[in-house]
């Protein structure tokens, strides 16, 4: 079967930048399934992917615009530090935020007395991204996959054929105590908010939809 819309993609993959630095690697946390078609992962790698097979290996380039933009200035925010009341503010710290580009992560770059340097570009913003990718399986996607819009690990939406809590599943969402967010996956964590999965520490090549190796796997 070729990867086309409609299926669902295992991949191993390492991930370099120019200059041959790797950013990123599959062996850290398992191959990641994705569902083609589904903008899981960002479009430039989904497009040097369509065609494939499982077993085939292929280096995909990915320019900026096709990964995660342009670095913007725009993006930078001065902030009065006294708009942080009494919560500690230090240089590194991550934290999601309504901004005129939606909801964004954004990391505080620089603090001093007055203010603190807010960046709302994602850390791979204007790099050319290079992935060395291996295709280790391709499957058509189950119709609950479709509907979700993301693939579930081993039949079901958190793993296990079901739900953890044993809740029915909200439209959409999937084994979540909380709401589910944008994306609809398993977290009551406000992290999960703009990328719609269970951790901040997803893979890199992944946008949204589906959760760390494939599913709503939730450990986090
Ligand atoms: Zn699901």
């Amino acid at each position: 079967m070729r990867v086309s819309k409609e299926t669902v993609v295992g991949i191993e993959y390492t991930l370099k930048d120019d200059k041959g630095n790797v950013l990123d690697a599959s062996t850290s946390h398992g191959p990641m399934e994705y569902l083609h078609g589904a903008s899981n992962i960002i479009p430039g790698l989904e497009q040097g992917l369509e065609g494939l097979t499982a077993g085939d290996t292929k280096t995909v380039v990915v320019q900026p615009v096709d990964a995660y933009g342009e670095y913007s200035d725009t993006l930078i925010q001065r902030v009065p530090i006294d708009r942080f009341g009494a919560n500690k503010v230090e240089i590194g710290m991550r934290f999601h935020a309504e901004t005129n580009l939606g909801m964004r992560v954004l990391v505080i770059r620089h603090v001093d007395e007055q203010e603190a340097v807010l960046d709302g570009n994602h850390e791979l913003a204007g790099k050319t991204l290079h992935f060395d990718i291996k295709v280790v399986s391709v499957r058509a996607a189950e119709l609950t996959e479709l509907s979700h819009g993301h693939p579930h690990q081993s039949g079901g939406c958190c793993g296990g054929g079901g739900c953890g809590s044993g809740e029915a599943s909200s439209e959409g969402g999937c084994c979540s105590t909380g709401e589910a967010s944008e994306g609809g996956c398993c977290s009551s964590e406000e992290g999960a908010a703009s990328s719609g999965c269970c951790s901040t520490e997803q893979p890199v090549a992944q946008k949204q939809g589906g959760c760390g190796s494939g599913g709503c796997g939730c450990s986090a």
